[in-house]
C-alpha cells in the first residue's frame, strides 16, 4: 500500500529509506545540490541550516549510506569546528555552482570559476570511489575518504557537476519559469520546453494565474455571458 508508513522505509540492502526532506527535482545530483539554497516568497531559505542537515542531504541522494552518515553525526559532536568548516565550504561550493548552473553555458568565467571549485574540492582529498545502489533501485557515486572524513563529503557533488561540464549539458540546464523561484533542473525532455521546478508548485501557479487572467479579460465575459 503506497503511502504507508512501511513504504517509506523500505530496506534495500544496508540501505535505508530515508523520509524525504530535500527537493529532488534538478534531475542531476549538484542541481539539487543547489536547490538547497531556495527562494520562498522572495525570501532565501538556506535548508542546509546545520551540519547535521547537510550529512542528512548526502545520505538521502545516497552519497552516504546511513551506517556512514551516523558516524558522521558522532564525528560532527567530537569536532564542531572541523564540521563547522566543512559545512561553510560546501555553501562555497554550492554558490560557484549556482552561478555555473544559471550561466555556465553562456559565461566562460563561470565554467572556468567553477572549474576552480570544483579541482580545489577533488584535488584534497584521498579515497575510495564507489558506486552505491540506492533504495529506489538508482545508483550513486560515492567517496570513501581516507583521513580527514569532512574533506571528501561532497566529492559526489563536484564529480557529477563535473560530468555536467565533460558532457556538454550546460544548456539544458534553466532555472525555473517562475521568476521567484531560483530553483535549477536539467531539462532532460525531449522538445526541451520543461518551464517549472515542479508542476505541483510553480507549474499550477501559473496555471492558476493564467486562469485568473481569463476570468478578468473583458471577451471573456461577454462570451461566457
Ligand atoms: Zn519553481
Amino acid at each position: 500500500m503506497s503511502g504507508s508508513p512501511q513504504a517509506s522505509h523500505i530496506t534495500f540492502g544496508h540501505l535505508r529509506r530515508v523520509p524525504r526532506r530535500f527537493t529532488h527535482v534538478g534531475e542531476r545530483l549538484w542541481l539539487d545540490f543547489v536547490n538547497t539554497d531556495e527562494t520562498r516568497r522572495g525570501d532565501r531559505v538556506d535548508l542546509l541550516r546545520d551540519f547535521d542537515l547537510l550529512v542528512e542531504f548526502l545520505e538521502e541522494v545516497g552519497s552516504l549510506d546511513a551506517e556512514r552518515a551516523a558516524g558522521m553525526h558522532r564525528r560532527a559532536q567530537q569536532q564542531p569546528a572541523g564540521a563547522a568548516a566543512a559545512l561553510v565550504d560546501a555553501r562555497r561550493v554550492r554558490a560557484a555552482l549556482r552561478v555555473l548552473a544559471e550561466r555556465g553555458a553562456l559565461s566562460e568565467k563561470a565554467r572556468w570559476d567553477a572549474l576552480t571549485e570544483i579541482n580545489r574540492v577533488l584535488g584534497r582529498s584521498a579515497g575510495t570511489r564507489r558506486v552505491e545502489p540506492r533504495a529506489d533501485g538508482s545508483f550513486a557515486r560515492s567517496f570513501v575518504p581516507v583521513g580527514d572524513a569532512f574533506a571528501g563529503l561532497i566529492i559526489p557533488i563536484v564529480e557529477s557537476a563535473a560530468d555536467s561540464l565533460i558532457s556538454g549539458e550546460l544548456g539544458r540546464i534553466r532555472r525555473c519559469g517562475d521568476s521567484r523561484c531560483t530553483r535549477v533542473f536539467l531539462d532532460s525532455t525531449r522538445n526541451g520546453r520543461r518551464r517549472w521546478c515542479e508542476m505541483a508548485t510553480c507549474g499550477n501557479r501559473a496555471k492558476a494565474a493564467r486562469f485568473r487572467a481569463r476570468e478578468r479579460a473583458p471577451d471573456h465575459r461577454v462570451a461566457s455571458a
